[in-house]
Formats: structure tokens, C-alpha cells, sequence
């Protein structure tokens, strides 16, 4: 079990810096995603974590131990790779036992965590295979077999489900998370998956262009994304951003869409431009002139709802609509919004108001 706290890190390629002043602990026993767009810098922190590669600046401390410039073997982590890593032209006990002859632990022992993996991940009955001939799921699983059987202190984990199918992703993901629940490993998990993060995470780090802009439970990021990238970011159909343009009172708490007026709770904001983040879930559609005057431009049939896009003079916005509905382009509305569960963001900083 391991704690790991990342200090100030940075990390420059030329004159280009992937990875910006990060500072983050992660907990011990805890199951932390990484989470963020193509490039954003995840690959290269979980690699200096790793030891694969040393940052220019800043600390990485293991249970309060400096490790930044210790080499991968000298960490005891284990890094799970997206093209699986295994010995294709060895058999699948080899490939677990490979990481213990390197310990060089007696064979009892080797046998007694096979067995104890192999149970865990229900891959007994390959033993015996190739890992040649396994199929995709299989394979990954011997994968996890072979980071689990060393009992390391924490697990590294890049875009590990990848190259799955959807399918398999999904059932792959609550196989992680249940063998999480089993083991406690301190486990880092970098995606650009945002369902991958929200099933598996105990925290999500949300990053940007080198820069962790919020770490947070799930249910955090959700309901108060502290920017508005991250309220782009997390949720599909993302958070509605609509312009507030009247003066936003602080005593009140109530700010003003064009006319109409809203309530908002914990707003402290000088008068002047805010946005107003809600999600499409808490937006509802009513009688003209009801709420917030709108008009349906397009619906999408889910089954379980409906997802209305409509225009307002505050700006265009989904909503996600009861399926006993039956909501049509062109229809003329009142919006409501659910007030406990809006925020609001400045304008011009972009950041979540206090
Ligand atoms: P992806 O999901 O695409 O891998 P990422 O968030 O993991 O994205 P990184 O792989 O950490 O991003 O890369 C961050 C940035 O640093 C990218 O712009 C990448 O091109 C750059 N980069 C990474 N490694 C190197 C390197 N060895 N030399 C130069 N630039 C690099």
C-alpha cells in the first residue's frame, strides 16, 4: 500500500512543457483517474511516477520517501500497458511467474500467488494456454495477473482497456473496480474516457494543457466543475452555459436570465457578466411564459427521455425531457431550473464563483 504525493512537478520537452507545476496527493488505497484530452499531459506524470521518465522539476514522494530519480525496479509499482506487455510465445503461468523468478521467491510461494491471481481474475483454467492464442479480454486479464502477482505497492495503469471493444471495455471496467474493492492497491489509471473515469474513480484529476485543473470525487466534478472546461468536459450532454446579463445580487441570490430571474444558492459575485452552468438534467420545460422564454429546435429519442436542444436570448441550451413528453421542433416554452443544483462562472476567468 503506498501514498504517493506529486510536488511541483514539471516536466519540459525543449521548450515545450508538457506537464505544468502539478501538485497532487494521492491516497493510499485509493483508485485515482487521470483524466483529460489527447496531449494534456497524463502519459508523461504517470511516467515519472513510474520512473520511466524524471521531471524536470518538483518532487515525487512513495510514503513520504523522495523517489523522484529512482529508477522503475527501484519503486516497487507496476505499470500496466495498453498493448498488454505480455510474452506472447509463453505460456500464461510463465508469463505470471516471470515478475517472481526475478524476486527469486521460493517456488511454494511462486505457486501460493499464482493460485491466489489466478483465483481473483478467474483465469485458472488458462494456465495452461498460450498467450498467443488468448482473445482480447483474456489477455488483458493475465496482464492485470501479471501486476497483481508481484504485490506491488501501487498500480500504474495506461488507457489499460483501450483497445477493446466497447462492450468488453465496460465489463472490463467493473472487473477492475471489483478487483480494486478486493485488493485496495493504490491504483493511478490514465484515460481520456470520461465513463471509464467516473465508473473506476474513487477521484478524478481533470487535466489541461500540462495543468491539473481540478481533483475530486466524481460526484464533485459533476456538480461543481471548478471551471468551465471541466463543466465542457465531464457530462454528455455536456453542462449548459447560458450568459447572465443582468447584475448578479449577492444578498438576493438571485440572478437575472434576460428578464427573468433565478435563484441561485453560495453566490458572492460583483455585478457584471457570469455565466450559469446547469445541467440538461435539471433544466424543465413548461408553459410559455412559465420560466425562462425558449424554443424547441430539435429533439433525440432515448427511450428513457427525450434531449431537447433549444435557443433562449440567453443562449442555446439542451434539456433532458420526461419521456412521457413529447416535446416538438418549433415549440414555444418556459424553462425551469432546479436552483439547489445550478453554478455559476465568471465570465472572463472562467472559474467556478465561490
Ligand atoms: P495521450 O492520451 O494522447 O497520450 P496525454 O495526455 O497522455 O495524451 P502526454 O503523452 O503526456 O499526453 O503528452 C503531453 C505532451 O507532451 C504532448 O504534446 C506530447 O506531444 C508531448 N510529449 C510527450 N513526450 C514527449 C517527448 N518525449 N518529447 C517531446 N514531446 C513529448
Amino acid at each position: 500500500m503506498a501514498e504517493i504525493r506529486i510536488q511541483n512537478l514539471q516536466k519540459r520537452f525543449a521548450d515545450f512543457t508538457a506537464v505544468k507545476n502539478s501538485s497532487l496527493l494521492l491516497e493510499d488505497g485509493k483508485f485515482v483517474v487521470l483524466l483529460g484530452p489527447s496531449g494534456c499531459g497524463k502519459t508523461t506524470t504517470l511516467r515519472m511516477v513510474a520512473g520511466l521518465e524524471f521531471p524536470t522539476d518538483g518532487q515525487i514522494l512513495l510514503d513520504g520517501e523522495d523517489v523522484t530519480y529512482r529508477r522503475p525496479r527501484e519503486r516497487d509499482i507496476a505499470m500496466v500497458f495498453q498493448l498488454f506487455a505480455l510474452y506472447p510465445h509463453m505460456g500464461v503461468r510463465d508469463n505470471l511467474e516471470f515478475p517472481l523468478r526475478n524476486e527469486r521467491l521460493p517456488r511454494v510461494e511462486i505457486d501460493r500467488r499464482i493460485k491466489e491471481v489466478a483465483g481473483i481474475l478467474r483465469i485458472e483454467h488458462l494456465l495452461g494456454s498460450r498467450v498467443g492464442g488468448l482473445a482480447g479480454g483474456d489477455r488483458q486479464r493475465v496482464a492485470l495477473g501479471r501486476a497483481i502477482v508481484r504485490q506491488p505497492k501501487a498500480f500504474l495503469m495506461d488507457e489499460p482497456l483501450g483497445t477493446l471493444d466497447a462492450e468488453f471495455r465496460e465489463l472490463m471496467c467493473v472487473e477492475l473496480r471489483k478487483l480494486h474493492e478486493k485488493l485496495k492497491t493504490t491504483t493511478v489509471f490514465v484515460t481520456h474516457d470520461q465513463n471509464e473515469a467516473m465508473a473506476l474513480a474513487d477521484h478524478i484529476v481533470v487535466m489541461n494543457q500540462g495543468e491539473i485543473l481540478q481533483a475530486d470525487d466524481p460526484q464533485g466534478i459533476y456538480n461543481f466543475p471548478s471551471c468551465v472546461f471541466v463543466a465542457r468536459f465531464i457530462g454528455r450532454p455536456p453542462m449548459n452555459l447560458l450568459k447572465v446579463n443582468g447584475a448578479v445580487s449577492a444578498g438576493m441570490k438571485r440572478v437575472a436570465l434576460d428578464g427573468q430571474s433565478v435563484d441561485v444558492p453560495m453566490i458572492e459575485a460583483a455585478a457584471g457578466s457570469a455565466l450559469l452552468g446547469v445541467r440538461p438534467e435539471h433544466v424543465h420545460l413548461g408553459a410559455p411564459g412559465s420560466g425562462l422564454d425558449a424554443q424547441v429546435q430539435h429533439v433525440e429519442y432515448f427511450g428513457s427521455h427525450w434531449i431537447a436542444e433549444l435557443t433562449s436570448s440567453a443562449g442555446s441550451l439542451k434539456a433532458v425531457v420526461d419521456k412521457s413528453m413529447k416535446p416538438k421542433a418549433g415549440d414555444a416554452v418556459g424553462l425551469g431550473f432546479d436552483t439547489q443544483r445550478v453554478v455559476l462562472f465568471d465570465a472572463t476567468t472562467e472559474r467556478l464563483l465561490p
